[in-house]
């Protein structure tokens, strides 16, 4: 571990980390989606930038007790492996649901909308592309917190005790189809371009692996424009005024313009997590929200049915 207290190198490194990791992966990204196989080369891109993070969350931890196992590690990978895969060649190389949604998907309804300024340099498109977006993650993640039915697939991601960069993907497939419907249609309807697609997926990428990170960074401003991991860190709080804010997933302008942006001049809290239960096993965990008692189970609701079935406690 590097000493926080005195080192300069801990002091720069927290300050650059975020941005380089960020800036390595797009860069990496590009070098990939000019290759023949650039799914392949995403995904090893975005292993690399994973052992980094983890790599670092070793030696510079922003909570040394996020560092211990939780038992969760396998279900975790095991979820994102399902989310990201989306189709069977994206789930076996692990990583990239919208890149396979977009390459699949786009040819077939290409020519639907043409209001796209496809004649905008790609940088301006991409940028438009995430604002809108960013509108349709933040209608699904707010929906998911305060709509019970909807949080019911939620509330798995937000079980976890601990953030680190392995539960980034630790989605309910439920909660990212939704998710991944509200932000990619309006794309698709308006006539956006794959390469759009291909670099909205990248930016979405790595800014949630760098979201989780649990690195000791520094973001200073960048807390103004990106979902960066001391903003989402609240996200996580058990506390529902602090964890009902900051629903942005890679632009926090919506919860700006909304009035749930939350990043008040103190330390997010270490102890995360919810009131409720969820399942043990990865299983369990997906086929929890659909039966009556896995509802009440994950909303912490007890009933006299859930009694019958536990050890009493002896007096
Ligand atoms: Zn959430
Ligand atoms: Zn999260």
């Amino acid at each position: 571990m590097i000493d926080r207290n005195t080192s300069l190198l801990y002091s720069m490194l927290s300050r650059i980390l975020w941005p380089v990791l960020f800036a390595a992966g797009l860069v990496g990204a590009g070098v990939a989606f000019e290759t023949e196989a650039p799914l392949v080369w995403f995904n090893a891109v975005y292993l690399v930038i994973v052992v980094a993070i983890a790599l670092f969350e070793r030696v510079m931890p922003f909570e040394r007790q996020w560092l211990r196992r939780d038992g969760e590690t396998l279900n975790d990978i095991a979820h994102t492996l399902l989310n990201k895969g989306g189709v069977q060649i994206a789930a076996a190389l692990g990583a990239t649901a919208p890149l396979a949604i977009a390459t699949v998907a786009h040819p077939m309804i290409n020519g639907a909308g043409q209001i796209w300024p496809h004649g905008w340099p790609l940088l301006f498109q991409v940028i438009l592309g995430l604002i809108i977006a960013e509108l349709g993650l933040y209608i699904a993640h707010r929906a998911a917190h305060e709509i019970l039915s909807l949080w019911r697939f939620h509330a798995l991601h937000h079980s976890v005790e601990r953030l680190w960069v392995v539960n980034t993907g630790r989605f309910h497939l439920i909660d990212s189809l939704f998710k991944i419907a509200l932000s990619q249609l309006p794309l698709y309807l308006m006539g956006a371009p794959l390469p759009v697609f291909l670099w909205i997926g990248a930016v979405t990428a790595f800014i949630g692996l760098l979201t989780h990170c649990n690195i000791d960074v520094q973001t200073g401003p960048l807390d103004l424009i990106f979902s960066t991991p001391r903003l989402h860190r609240w996200h996580h709080s058990r506390v529902l005024a602090e964890g009902n804010t900051n629903y942005g997933e890679n632009l926090v302008l919506w919860d700006q313009i909304f009035g749930t942006y939350f990043n008040p001049n103190r330390r997010p809290p270490a102890d995360i997590g919810i009131s409720g239960r969820v399942a043990n096993g990865f299983v369990g965990q997906l086929v929890q929200p659909f039966s009556s008692r896995g509802f009440r189970q994950i909303l912490g609701r007890r009933t006299p049915a859930d009694d019958e079935h536990e050890p009493k406690p002896h007096t």
